[in-house]
């Protein structure tokens, strides 16, 4: 029994007993514990929250992804029952709006079961009243992608990817060195392994000339839901679209950060009031990905893959008939996704496919 009620407490004991912890363990407890973790607690998105998505800037984001979608289910051949998985959904916003703009593409709807993968309690309430009513696809939870049910599916995950735990290794002289997180004179603070880390066989090529003192970041748990997600989309058909924030090729650097209120946290202060993510190595993803036996396509910057998309045709068709305040607002949104200084260029859309399938939308030069 212990009545210490925080998770600082909590993980300061944890290493009193067992020693120094890795980055991803401290991550993934600071995100994820049931009780005092961030996801666990409340609704961090949107304008009042700790941070903003893409779905929640503008309504064409989701549209245009529901669009893409249903092209993807498409170019399978239209099978009569498609899953329309979505990793971390957050308040339902990028499903609603997809669905929305594809109620139309004949047959769609109809082969639609909609699976959700959320672990908060927050926002899986959230998603369900975001998507609620009686025309919509029938709608399943689960808490960890290995629960959806096989067959032919079309997958999105929009920040997601950064929120999975990563370890952070330190180059010395010869090896990488795991960063750990120790917990000394009130605080916790990184130490480094004196043993060099098995995990060093993750890094790419790019990794291999990295000076002493350079930190690499890897996250198993990111490439094996790759590998996982790439899996099925060979054996039951279908595509994957993951759009997230990092560069589109490996190499050494460190990226962990945390935000509270729009603003930069300390990573260690506080854990779980923070939310902390770190950018996503897609080249990495990319790469598990065809170990698999799927076929990978981009990553390309948000920004080149919406206006490929159709981004503008979609604005234009919204700005007909708005008010001067809508008109603004639609503006400003289409602007803050696709406008390089935004998030145009730092976020990368990825598409993981069955190999037999076109390029998809978005992809092709
Ligand atoms: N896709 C949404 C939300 C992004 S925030 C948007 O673009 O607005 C990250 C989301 O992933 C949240 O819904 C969070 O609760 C969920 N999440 C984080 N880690 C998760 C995990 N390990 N398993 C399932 N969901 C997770």
């Amino acid at each position: 029994m212990t009545d210490e009620a925080d998770l600082t407490a909590l993980l300061r004991r944890r290493i009193a007993l067992e020693g120094p912890i890795t980055v991803a363990a401290f991550m993934a407890e600071a995100l994820g514990h049931p009780r005092f973790g961030y996801y666990m607690r409340q609704d961090p998105l949107g304008r009042s929250g700790d941070f903003i998505t893409a779905p929640e800037i503008s309504q064409m984001f989701g549209e245009l992804v529901g669009l893409w979608c249903a092209n993807m289910w498409q170019a399978m051949g239209s099978p009569s029952r498609v899953r329309l998985v979505e990793l971390g959904p957050g308040r339902g916003t990028l499903m609603a709006d997809a669905l929305r703009a594809t109620r139309r593409v004949p047959g769609f709807h109809a082969a639609v079961e909609l699976h959700l993968v959320e672990t908060s309690p927050a926002l899986r309430e959230r998603q369900r009243s975001t998507l609620s009513g009686e025309d919509l696809p029938p709608r399943h939870w689960h808490g960890s992608f290995a629960d959806v049910p096989d067959g032919p599916m079309v997958l999105v995950a929009n920040e997601f990817f950064d929120a999975l735990p990563v370890h952070q290794l330190q180059r010395g002289d010869r090896h990488w060195h795991e960063r750990l997180v120790d917990f000394a004179d009130g605080k916790f603070r990184l130490v480094v392994s004196p043993h060099p880390s098995p995990l060093a066989a993750l890094l790419g090529p790019r990794f291999a000339d990295a000076p002493a003192g350079s930190i690499a970041e890897v996250c198993p748990a990111a490439l094996s839901l790759a590998g996982s997600i790439a899996a099925r989309l060979v054996e039951g058909d279908g595509a994957a679209l993951i759009v997230d924030y990092g560069p589109s090729r490996s190499g050494p650097g460190e990226t962990l950060q945390a935000l509270r209120h729009h603003a930069a946290h300390e990573v260690l202060a506080d854990p779980g009031a923070a939310d902390l993510t770190a950018h996503v190595d897609f080249e990495a993803l990319a790469r598990a990905a065809v170990q698999a036996g799927a076929a990978a396509h981009g990553p390309v910057p948000q920004g080149v893959f919406l206006a490929r998309l159709g981004i503008e045709a979609r604005m234009q068709v919204l700005l007909r008939g708005a008010t001067e305040a809508q008109r603004q607002a639609v503006v400003s949104g289409g602007r803050r996704l696709i406008e390089p200084a935004q998030m145009g260029t730092l976020f990368k859309a990825l598409a993981l496919t069955h190999p037999d399938l076109p390029v998809p939308e978005g992809f092709a030069a």
